[in-house]
């Protein structure tokens, strides 16, 4: 009991750090001092090493959500957001258990208790989790206090036995939650979910509604810009679409057809906003965030170049031949890609695991890779030309049921291929189709008309060998992995993971989900003739994210229940098993 663990401390207090292993273990709390369970899964092996690991288990009678929030998965994810983002408020508010530290190897540390922080982003976590019974658990650390590298067991004991059952009593009980705050919460994020999910039926790949803020803080905030500055989206009459949500009723907005579209306008029109909003409409928002209203394909990926990037056993003929020196692009390798094979090396990717709508913006791309106008076409034409531009794969794509948004300031050629075109005019989209058409229609036959391609090309799946050649030993943790940042993974002292051109990974909690499931399928693979050994790379994936589905994010992690991760898309988890420079991918025979 509470009072148990008060006295374990107590009897700890001015020990060595290794003492605090005693209070390993699980805790039932009597019902004044909060009647939860805390479960002090790991403690940390000295005061300067990551903080300790512990859980609360709040039985469904006191955590006491009623059935119509828990009722959907959408809802039960909405509501562990929530929960997340207000037992780290609860935390905050009270400073998060840090003291006056009084600094130095011999002085007090530690302290800091902490929950997982989600951004604008609602996704599903590992932070708070509602069980089968209904009861809520919620996961966090504590830099459990020393001095020097003695225990400071009455310090713990404030912690752990004063502080954290206000923060749970405050944070994750229903009853202490602003309910209309909570509600508002999971319709909003019920109704983005089912307008992505009504995408399909429509006809569309995505759909920006009316009165929503594109535009952000700043580049390094996710957060909608001041409203007196931003111009609400408003779609024209041409493209608006209405959708009917479970919450809020009857939206209108601008419906992006399935098909090849373009964005275009001046520079600074708000072009690229646009398409970034798009790009995250793959996910859910919390209210406020000003793109509630915008959701997109999920399985919508964002393609650029990445010149410097490994590509391993990918066919990139689609894009690329007669390459100088004879190199195969039917099996491409290299360390370190050009602009133009890493782009098309991304688009293959994508379509490997099958993305069905593409997305583009003219600042990210090799220009090379797109198009090629009259007068370069006359100098270099025919074999001296290993580049097919993209421009030329768009039908063929298109015919294949894969979608493509585009962003292009720059060249008109596009004019031939699109489907819609918006035009952006300072933040404002107009319908330029027919305008576009009669451009198209009046230069016909001009000569930069690209040769045209009615075939797509292959898309050759592969398999992933191993992930990392060492092999992994019975015991213990043979390859260190270690998130650095949104978008770097360490491996060991080898290897940096870069992911910074994967712009669809918004949250460090998903880069350190796949940084698990890269521990994960490493263990998976070695293990010779595993389930997973010798199986497309899509048929891989497909099990992990079913394993999600069932289980939760917790089915990417070895080590046990960690309370910051949050679900990454197949698309990001692939990607990052793309870039990793020790992965053996090979294609299937
Ligand atoms: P483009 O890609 O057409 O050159 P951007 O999308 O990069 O333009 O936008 C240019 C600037 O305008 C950015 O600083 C962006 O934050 C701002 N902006 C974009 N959309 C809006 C809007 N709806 N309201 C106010 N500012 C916006
Ligand atoms: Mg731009």
């Amino acid at each position: 009991s509470g009072s148990d663990l008060a006295a374990a401390l107590q009897r700890i207090d001015g020990r060595g750090y290794k003492a605090y292993k005693d209070i390993e273990g699980r805790w039932q709390m009597a019902a004044q001092q909060g009647g939860y369970c805390l479960c002090v899964d790991w403690v940390q092996g000295d005061p300067f090493a990551s903080p300790s690991k512990c859980r609360v288990v709040l039985p469904a009678a006191l955590a006491a959500l009623p059935a119509q929030l828990v009722c959907s998965r959408t809802r039960r994810t909405a509501v562990c957001d929530y929960l997340t983002r207000s037992f780290g408020a609860a935390v905050a508010a009270s400073g998060g258990d840090i003291r006056q530290q009084s600094g130095g190897w011999q002085g007090e540390k530690g302290g800091e208790m902490s929950v997982d922080k989600p951004g604008q982003h609602v996704l599903e976590r590992t932070s708070v989790l509602i069980l089968a019974d209904g009861s809520v658990e919620a996961r966090f650390t504590v830099a459990l206090p020393a001095r020097g590298r003695s225990v400071l067991g009455q310090w713990a004991s404030s912690i752990l036995l004063q502080n954290l059952p206000r923060y749970v009593h405050q944070g994750l009980q229903y009853a202490q939650q602003d309910r209309h705050a909570l509600q508002c919460h999971v319709e909003c994020v019920e109704d983005t979910q089912s307008l992505r999910d009504q995408l399909p039926a429509l006809g569309l790949v995505s759909f920006l509604g009316d009165g929503s803020i594109l535009p952000r803080k700043s580049g390094a905030s996710d957060e909608p810009m001041a409203a007196a500055e931003a111009v609400p989206f408003r779609s024209p009459e041409a493209l608006a679409v209405t959708v009917q949500l479970p919450n809020r009723g009857a939206v209108r907005g601008l419906g992006i057809r399935r098909g090849i579209t373009l964005v275009v306008g001046g520079g600074f029109h708000g072009k690229s906003t646009v398409l970034e909003a798009i790009e995250c409409g793959v996910y859910n928002k919390i209210p406020g965030d000003g793109r509630e209203l915008i959701a997109t394909d999920p399985c919508a990926v964002k393609i650029r170049a990445e010149d410097g990037r490994r590509v391993e056993s990918v066919n990139i003929s689609p894009f690329l031949s007669n390459l100088p020196f004879g190199k195969d692009t039917r099996c491409f390798q290299t360390p370190d890609a050009s602009g133009s094979t890493s782009q098309a090396a991304n688009i293959q990717e994508a379509l490997e695991v099958g993305a069905s709508t593409l997305l583009i913006d003219e600042d990210k791309v090799a220009s090379n890779a797109m198009t090629r106008d009259a007068r370069m076409l006359e100098l270099v034409s025919g074999n001296r030309e290993p580049i097919t531009p993209f421009i030329c794969k768009l039908p063929p794509l298109a015919a294949l049921g894969v979608s493509c948004i585009l962003v292009i300031g720059g060249s008109g050629q596009y004019f031939d291929v699109a489907d819609t075109v918006i035009c952006m005019d300072a933040y404002v989209p107009s319908d330029a189709t027919a305008a576009a058409r009669a451009i198209s229609a009046r230069h016909a036959g001009t000569g930069d008309r690209l040769p045209r391609h009615e075939t797509y090309g292959d898309i050759t799946p592969r398999t992933l060998a191993s992930v990392h050649p060492r092999p992994v030993s019975a015991h213990g943790r043979d390859l260190r992995v270690k998130t650095r940042t949104l978008h770097c993974i360490q491996l060991d002292q080898e290897e940096e993971l870069d992911l910074s051109a994967v712009e669809q990974l918004v949250e460090v909690s998903q880069t350190r989900a796949i940084a698990d499931a890269l521990v994960k399928l490493r263990g998976a693979l070695a293990g010779r003739g595993g389930p997973w050994t010798g199986r497309p790379l899509t048929q891989v994936l497909d099990a992990l994210e079913a394993e999600m589905d069932e289980r939760g994010v917790d089915a990417l992690a070895g080590r046990a229940k960690p309370g910051n991760l949050a679900r990454p898309r197949r698309f990001e988890l692939a990607a990052a098993v793309n870039r990793l420079r020790t992965a053996q991918l090979r294609q299937l025979a």
